[in-house]
């Protein structure tokens, strides 16, 4: 590097940019809740059940108090508990795997694709197959994670799901707002849930999440199960539920972010692009999957081994670059889920977590900022 003032630091992610972009909408909403004061479940919370379901063109969307709870609440939905096992990526965020554990079922971890790092088919295949044959668990679902933003191959993985009589759950937690064949995510599985997380492509100003399904029975399902089971009065409890509700403020935020949601996920397609043109040779960029685009919640960069990858991430560090480690661990090999696995190598996931890098992106990223990643990375890759 030469000698002269340090470079500015480049945001991982800009959410005081964003607010400067929507504030007028924003606060006249917040506003709104802050006047008619339900704050649960307000008429702000219907209205973005409604704008879900028409953005991503599922019948029912149920909006829920977190990513994690609205997987929770799907899984219980299908009564899914004891002796039953729940196949998922073991390269993702613990949610996956805490919440089929936390309702007595078992996780069965499955390798991923070297490319796309979505959940390897062939592999799903012969878990089921394995689990069948070992006789101790009854194959009841499968998630199939939408990783990075980028899709899993949902027209194969329902095909799959269909055959072997699984129940499929589509956690896009990263990915709501991608497409495949033109059409959105939120109705390619069984029921969808979606994390708005602030830091998620559509993120919130707290926790909050939503399922979306074309089934009418499963949505009432949702409904019930995300307010303590409740019937067709609140103080009538049919089954055991949670409290899983969704607050007005949280939702006020989202339809302000919803209305420029699709200028954001062309400006992070847009940092995606420049990105590719110019890494592309010195770095394995993200696969695309055919005919589909990708919510970017991450753009995560492949490097040769552990040791290239460390350090450059520490070189990035000091030209203001910040990057991050998704994930540094696969779930199989977590302490804490360790136990629940049956030993089975995965050797991709264990790869990929030694060699991968996310850098910044996000729909305010500065044309000087995409400049200084790319030319930090282009000085220290050789
Ligand atoms: C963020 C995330 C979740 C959990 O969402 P929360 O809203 O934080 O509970 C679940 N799965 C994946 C893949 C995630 O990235």
């Amino acid at each position: 590097m030469t000698d002269g003032p340090s470079p500015p630091s480049v945001p991982f992610l800009d959410l005081k940019a964003q607010q400067r972009r929507i504030e007028a909408d924003l606060r006249r909403r917040l506003d709104a809740v802050l006047a008619h004061c339900q704050f649960i479940l307000g008429p702000e919370v219907a209205e973005l059940e409604q704008a879900l379901a028409s953005f991503c063109g599922a019948r029912h969307c149920v909006a829920v108090s977190s990513g994690t709870d609205a997987l929770q609440i799907a899984l219980m939905a299908e009564g899914i508990g004891q002796g039953d096992a729940v196949f998922l990526p073991a390269f993702t965020y613990t949610a996956t795997s805490e919440v089929p554990l936390l309702l007595g079922a078992c996780p069965v971890f499955v390798d991923v694709d070297r490319r796309t790092f979505q959940m390897d088919l062939s592999h799903l295949e012969a878990r089921i197959h394995d689990v069948r044959r070992a006789g101790r668990l009854r194959p009841r679902a499968v998630i199939g994670v939408d990783l990075f933003g980028q899709l899993a191959n949902w027209p194969d993985l329902r095909a799959i799901a269909a055959r072997e009589g699984l129940f499929a759950l589509d956690d896009c937690a990263q990915s709501f707002g991608a497409t495949l064949h033109g059409r959105r995510l939120g109705a390619a599985a069984d029921a969808t849930a979606i994390s708005f997380f602030p830091s998620k492509p559509l993120g919130a100003y707290g926790d909050g999440g939503a399922l979306c399904t074309d089934g009418e029975e499963r949505a009432a399902l949702y409904r019930s199960l995300r307010t303590h089971g409740e019937g067709s009065t609140r103080y009538e409890v049919l089954r055991t539920g949670m409290n899983g509700r969704l607050d007005s403020i949280q939702a006020a935020v989202l339809l302000a972010k919803l209305a420029v949601f699709e200028q954001e996920l062309a400006a992070r397609e847009r940092v995606a692009r420049y990105y590719d043109s110019r890494l592309g040779d010195a770095v394995a960029i993200p696969a695309r999957v055919p005919d589909s685009t990708s919510a970017w919640a991450i753009y995560a960069v492949l490097l040769r081994d552990r040791a290239e990858r460390d350090r450059l991430q520490a070189g990035l560090r000091q030209r203001g670059v910040p990057t991050a480690i998704y994930y540094p661990l696969p779930l199989h090999v977590q302490p804490a889920y360790r136990e629940h696995h049956d030993g089975t190598r995965l050797p991709v996931s264990e790869d990929l977590a030694t060699r991968i890098l996310a850098l910044p992106i996000h729909p305010d990223l500065t044309e000087a900022s995409m400049a200084q990643v790319c030319d930090s990375v282009l000085a220290l890759v050789s």
